[in-house]
């Protein structure tokens, strides 16, 4: 029998937990349940779906120190981060609360009737994430799924399984039996929800999303994939260079890098030196070790093969030519951890320029114009978030029409997002629609068009 272990990234001998993997019949059971529960929940007035999310809410609330320890241990995310992590998932489910009582579809004038269009729950989504926002982004997905009548079947990433069976569990009094129910598990149960659900809601690697975007087609139910990332800051001439190197260091290599909207290459047009030392500077200064101590910004890798990723590329980086200009240093304990390092001097065909390093390295990389910039920034089969630093607003609007990213940020870090915003990539970085914000509404739920004619 599959097992899923989750072990904590500073610590890797305490073990967070250890269970068996969902197997495909339970994923079939847990569906079905769901689904004898979502009738009920799809037919009750909005004022008790929105009561149920803020009481799920409030328990989070009210739990908040815990639930933020536990991110730290299992996933080693900074507690600063942790609590606000926690935070967000608060606001984000009293916001989706509300949008339960949105309207639910548009009047058309049809000769003498009228016409009109009702949105209607898809039914059950299965849920799919990863485990680096592993409260957030279930969170993010199961919140206007069940605002707008959803049964919802959570797949945590296995090594964020604590984090999401503790979501569970906080939701429970809040909800009818089986309407939100996490399953642990790896590929086979993943693979198997996909198999079992009406809509399917996927953050993760490209190569994963892929997958099962095309096991969706296949099935004819639709897929939302939010996948990897490779984004570029571009740096003009005129930016506030503190301001710039203060927001990339941090984009980079805080939680060591390991957010898809973290900022994996550099540009800067004109003479890059100024910024290699202010980011020198500003990476060096960071807080580095166990993630659980105050003031530290960069703690471990989630395992022992993501801190050897990382590694294996600063090596393969240095042999081709880099240069680290700016790095910090990590404690000889027994974590996973690696040293952040920016790498200049490579070009646009290396490794680290194509391939996502889901870890604390960036690189950096001097251009003459702002055209070459922006042709550099796009060229990569990734497109989640562009960042842009410049005091001049018509260069920044220009630019931001040019840039081929889901995402454009102008003197604002390409990681952090805000919830009420629309949230998603393009190319290999997103697949089926937006998340977040409004945006949610369209894919958890497909509306209906009524036309009533006049009687005779
Ligand atoms: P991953 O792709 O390895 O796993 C994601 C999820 O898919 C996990 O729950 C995993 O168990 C499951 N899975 C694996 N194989 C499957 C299959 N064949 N069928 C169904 N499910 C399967 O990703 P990860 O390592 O957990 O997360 C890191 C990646 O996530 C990075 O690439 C990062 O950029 C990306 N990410 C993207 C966003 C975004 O919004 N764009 C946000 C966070 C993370």
């Amino acid at each position: 029998m599959t097992r899923v272990v989750s072990t904590s990234p500073q610590r890797p001998a305490d073990v967070v937990v250890d269970l068996p993997a969902a197997t495909p019949a339970e994923v079939v059971l847990a569906a079905a349940r769901a689904y004898k529960a979502q009738r009920d929940w799809a037919a009750a007035a909005p004022g008790i779906r929105a009561a149920a999310l803020h009481g799920i809410a409030q328990s989070l609330a009210d739990n908040a120190a815990d639930v933020a320890a536990l991110i730290v241990r299992e996933v080693g995310k900074p507690a600063g981060e942790a609590a606000g992590e926690v935070g967000r998932a608060v606001a984000l489910l009293r916001y989706y609360a509300q949008q339960a009582f949105d309207p639910i579809g548009e009047t058309y004038a049809v000769g003498g009737g009228l016409g009109y269009t009702a949105r209607k729950p898809r039914g059950l989504a299965g849920l799919i994430t990863p485990w680096n926002f592993p409260l957030a982004i279930p969170v993010w997905k199961s919140a206007p799924a069940l605002a707008f009548g959803n049964a919802v079947v959570i797949k945590p990433a296995p090594d964020a399984t604590a984090c999401a069976l503790r979501l569970a569990e906080l939701a429970a009094p809040h909800l009818p039996d089986g309407l939100l129910t996490v399953l642990p598990g790896g590929a086979e149960t993943g693979s198997a929800l996909v198999s079992s659900v009406d809509a399917v809601s996927f953050t993760g690697s490209s190569v994963v999303g892929r997958t099962v975007a095309v096991a969706a087609a296949e099935r004819g139910i639709p897929a939302q994939c939010e996948m990897g990332g490779l984004s570029a800051t571009i740096v003009l001439p005129d930016a506030n260079l503190d301001q710039a190197a203060t927001d990339i260091a941090y984009a980079a290599m805080a939680f060591a890098g390991q957010k898809c909207t973290a900022t994996k290459r550099i540009i800067v047009v004109g003479d890059s030196r100024p910024l290699a030392e202010a980011l020198a500077a500003k990476v060096g200064g960071l807080g580095f070790g166990d993630p659980a101590e105050p003031g530290v910004v960069v703690g471990p890798l989630i395992t022992a093969q993501a801190r050897d990723r990382v590694l294996e590329a600063a090596a393969q980086a240095r042999s081709g030519g880099g240069e680290v200009i700016a790095f910090g240093v990590v404690p000889s304990a027994d974590g996973w951890f690696a040293a952040p390092a920016v790498i200049a001097g490579l070009d646009a065909s290396a490794a680290l320029n194509r391939d996502e390093v889901f870890g604390p390295i960036c690189t950096l990389t001097e251009v003459s114009d702002v055209d070459t910039a922006l042709e550099l920034s796009n060229a990569t089969d990734y497109g989640l978030v562009t960042s842009l630093y410049t005091a001049d607003l018509d260069a920044a609007l220009a630019a931001a029409q040019r840039c081929e990213t889901g995402m454009v940020k102008v003197n604002a870090p390409t990681a952090g997002v805000d919830f009420h915003l629309p949230f998603g990539g393009e190319k290999n970085s997103g697949y089926g629609g937006k998340e977040q914000g409004k945006a949610a509404a369209a894919f958890y739920t497909t509306p209906r068009t009524i036309q009533i004619g006049a009687a005779k």
